[in-house]
């Protein structure tokens, strides 16, 4: 079964049965709807949401200019070439600062985040200065810069610049941000809900004991830990049979509860046809032959509302469409704007690898350090099958559309699996 069951008006002009991984996230986003709806919640709880307004400081970060480091803040004219002998009339602390102006020739014993005291623009860091304390001196050496090791008020953050936009994930250091603002609660994107299930007579669930030709379903696992790694609203719908009236009951359940709808097994060639019959049957599906590898085919389109992706049913393949084309998508619904395409880099293949042009490959890679030079290897068998492959590797080594066999020593682009934040 090839092509076009029905066709789904977005797509027109792209080719079903040949499409492009790098054409794909630009053909499904053309057809998709972001989220609206929002909802406010306290700053802590934002971690991993989506902003859902501009976050425009009403103060300056930091209020004040102050001081870098622990020193002395001094007047930097009073400095002659040779540096200068200045009194020291006071101290200034983080959250104490020193009260009155600093004349001529003085200084402000001064430590790391107190207020610039009036008078002063410049820090003189105390391991450079000596000290008489007798006579409340203060020798200042020579070579110092004009205004050095001063914070400036608004340096991190100003009155009236958005410094966060509506659309942006938030990272531990987004919240940081909101909150050195002193902003408690902020406007988030409600979450995207995804409803999914597996499709297949051979699937066992745990706990049952496998009859002969069945295996445990592992698929709703995986797809439930890659979802609740994105943030979204999980609806487990189970396993089904391939079976016409079960199908159609779960497609039309899933339909009314979720934003999305996600489905793993029969879209392939030879399975029982049902799958993709209600699929159209029930809303404006395509099935592609997407050019890649694991992963064609797999099945895009909307029941109702809801938008779906069917997704081959092989392990390996599960994942790889996932992270390649549904993240993007279900990212995009969820209202991110900011700019969230997995980065390639490269790294040398330390063996030859094969492929054939026309599609695009993703092998399970392990990326290791050798020598100071990061180098990356296959996990061994990389059937599509093998879920293993995905457990033992730390990357996608990412094989282009129109790339051949790799030879040992080439660069590659790989995908790492883990980010820092
Ligand atoms: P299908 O795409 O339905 O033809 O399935 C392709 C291969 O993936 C078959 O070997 C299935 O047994 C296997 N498979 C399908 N669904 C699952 C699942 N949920 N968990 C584990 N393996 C599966
Ligand atoms: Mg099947």
């Amino acid at each position: 079964m090839s092509g076009i069951l029905q066709t789904v008006s977005c797509l027109d002009g792209y080719d079903p049965d040949a499409l492009r991984v790098d054409k794909a996230h630009e053909a499904i986003r053309a057809c998709l709807s972001p989220l609206k709806e929002t909802e406010a919640v306290e700053v802590r709880k934002a971690l991993g949401r989506i902003l859902a307004e501009d976050i425009v400081p009403k103060i300056n970060v930091p209020g004040h200019d102050n001081s870098a480091m622990d020193g002395y803040a001094i007047r930097f004219e009073d400095l002659a070439e040779s540096g200068a002998h200045l009194r020291e009339v006071g101290t200034a602390l983080a959250g104490k600062p020193f009260i009155g102006v600093v004349g001529k020739l003085q200084c402000v014993r001064i430590m790391t985040g107190a207020v610039m005291p009036e008078g002063t623009d410049t820090v003189v860091i105390q391991e450079h200065v000596q000290r008489d304390d007798a006579n409340k001196k203060v020798l200042i050496p020579k070579d110092q810069k004009r205004g050095q090791n001063v914070r400036y008020a608004g340096e991190d953050l100003k009155t009236g610049v958005a410094v966060l936009k509506a659309g942006k994930y938030l990272r531990p250091a987004e919240i940081g941000l909101i909150a050195s603002l002193g902003i408690g609660k902020v406007k988030v994107k409600r979450r995207l809900r995804v409803a999914f299930f597996a499709t297949g007579d051979e699937l066992a669930s745990i706990g049952k004991k496998l009859k002969q030709g069945e295996v445990y379903d592992s698929n709703r696992y995986t797809l439930h830990g890659m979802l609740a790694r994105l943030g979204v609203e999980i609806l487990d719908l189970g396993v089904v049979r391939d079976d016409r009236a079960q199908l159609k009951k779960k497609f039309l359940s899933a339909k009314a509860k979720a934003d999305v709808i996600i489905t793993t097994g029969g879209v392939s060639v030879g399975e029982a046809d049902f799958v993709k019959q209600l699929m159209a049957e029930l809303g404006e599906v395509l099935f592609w032959k997407i050019a890649m590898r694991p992963g064609r085919p797999m099945a895009f389109g909307k029941i109702g509302k809801a938008f779906l992706f069917g997704l081959p049913g092989n392990p390996v393949a599960v994942a790889v469409t996932f992270y390649e084309i549904v993240r993007d998508a279900l990212l995009h619904l969820a209202g991110r704007t900011d700019d969230y395409a997995i980065p390639l880099l490269h790294a040398i293949s330390s063996e030859k690898l094969r492929k054939v042009p026309g599609r695009t490959e993703y092998q399970r890679g392990i990326l290791y350090l050798e020598n100071n030079l990061w180098k990356v290897r296959i996990t061994g068998q990389q059937g599509s099958g093998v879920l293993r492959s995905m457990s033992e590797a730390n990357c996608f080594i990412v094989l282009e559309h129109e790339r051949g066999a790799v030879a040992a020593g080439e660069l590659v682009s790989v995908q790492l699996f883990e980010g820092l934040a």
